[in-house]
């Protein structure tokens, strides 16, 4: 087994250290290797996905990322800005199906905005395809545009789009991820307004038929926004092209009260995945050691469920990453009154500590 360690920018290479630090306590028998992406190949390379990065991406069973971006990588022409090195890596590995879990852990109820009995015991999986709709459609790359801009233009525009087959193949991963799950799927789309997500509420339903042992139910996309805040419990896996899963995953991320804990895979046919924190490389903390490296923590658990077939370690870590939570140590993103505040490395510790079974203080 071979994991591409890919940790990137900002925040980045302080939570990926402490997930290679997790994995390497579990003394499981496979093989890290670390490139540079994103602004930090720029810097080194001159493109945020180098061809070796990518060599080494496609040559691994899975991908452990970080995250990429900067503020002053904003005026670079589109291509060469470090988020392409994520449209590049899905688009060169086939990774079609990005799986958001939002889980709300019993002891950070107190972290979330909502009231604590809308969000205690929430287990929501939102599954968002990848590859098509209107960050893929025409004109994209044909705009002549300056420093990433359109002065004086008088329209810009960029166009909807899925095909009948990668409908399909989401709608089936998503009605096999209910099948392991409480059998409730809700396809999300605007099928009201937009031809494209009529199309795709019929093939969805189609698909459907195949799987009569789950329940199937459409909503459109402003009132799924809506119930998210207002009744999260009643969704279990949630369905939706890749503009509003883009949003709505990131919605049902805040319900649980931190983007810190939020831990995301993105799968193509054959479950070689890309694993990396919902959350992108947060320049405003980077350096300072405050991150919180759970989500990243928890990608690695998914790693190790999804693409490397080691499911008890997945549940090691994630039952480390309960006992530390438990222990009341937090990072400044869900410290609350009461608890202990620690530093990204201390909380890897801590996390290494549960796992290797020595006594945690709080
Ligand atoms: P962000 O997720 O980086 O940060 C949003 C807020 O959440 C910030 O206040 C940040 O301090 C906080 N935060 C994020 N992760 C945290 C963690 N682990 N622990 C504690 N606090 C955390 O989003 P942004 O500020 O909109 O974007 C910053 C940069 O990241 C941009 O360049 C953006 O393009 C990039 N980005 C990258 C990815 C990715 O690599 N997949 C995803 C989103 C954004």
């Amino acid at each position: 087994m071979k994991i591409a360690v890919l940790p990137g920018d900002g925040i980045g290479t302080e939570i990926v250290a402490e997930a290679v630090r997790v994995l390497d306590v579990l003394d499981l028998k496979f093989e890290m290797e670390t490139a540079l992406v994103g602004g930090a190949a720029y810097e080194a390379h001159g493109h945020p996905l180098p061809e070796s990065t990518l060599k080494l991406a496609k040559e691994s069973d899975a991908v452990l990322f970080g995250a990429v971006g900067d503020w002053k990588y904003d005026k670079l022409d589109r291509p060469l800005r470090p988020e392409q090195a994520i449209l590049g890596l899905r688009k060169n590995l086939g990774l079609f199906a990005n799986f958001r879990p939002a889980i709300c852990y019993e002891q950070l109820v107190g972290a979330s905005s909502l009231k604590p009995e809308l969000i205690a015991g929430l287990d929501i999986l939102i599954i968002r395809e990848l590859t098509g709709d209107i960050y893929f459609g025409a004109p994209r790359g044909r705009r002549t545009a300056v420093d990433g801009h359109f002065p004086g233009a008088e329209e810009a525009f960029d166009t909807m789009r899925y095909s009948r087959p990668e409908v399909e193949r989401i709608a089936r991963v998503a009605f096999e991820a209910a099948r392991k799950r409480s059998k409730r799927v809700t396809s999300v789309d605007k099928a009201n307004v937009l031809e494209t997500f009529q199309f795709w509420k019929d093939i969805v339903t189609e698909v459907g038929k195949e799987y009569p042992d789950v329940e199937l139910d459409h909503m459109y996309v402003d009132n799924a926004a809506m119930q998210l805040v207002k009744a999260p419990k009643k969704f279990d896996v949630v369905v939706t092209g890749n503009m509003f899963g883009d949003i709505l995953s990131d919605e049902a991320a805040m319900l649980t009260g931190s983007i810190g804990m939020l831990p995301s895979a993105s799968l193509n046919a054959s479950n070689q995945g890309l694993y990396e924190p919902s959350h992108g490389s947060a320049p405003d903390i980077a350096g300072k050691g405050v991150a919180n490296p759970l989500a990243t923590i928890l990608s690695a658990a998914m790693m190790l469920r999804f693409s490397l077939n080691q499911p008890e370690a997945a549940a090691r870590i994630e039952s480390a990453v309960q006992q530390v939570l438990a222990a009341g140590l937090r990072t400044g993103d869900i410290w609350s009154e009461g608890t202990k505040r620690v530093g990204t490395r201390e909380m890897g510790d801590a996390v290494v500590a549960a796992i290797t079974k020595k006594t945690i203080t709080g």
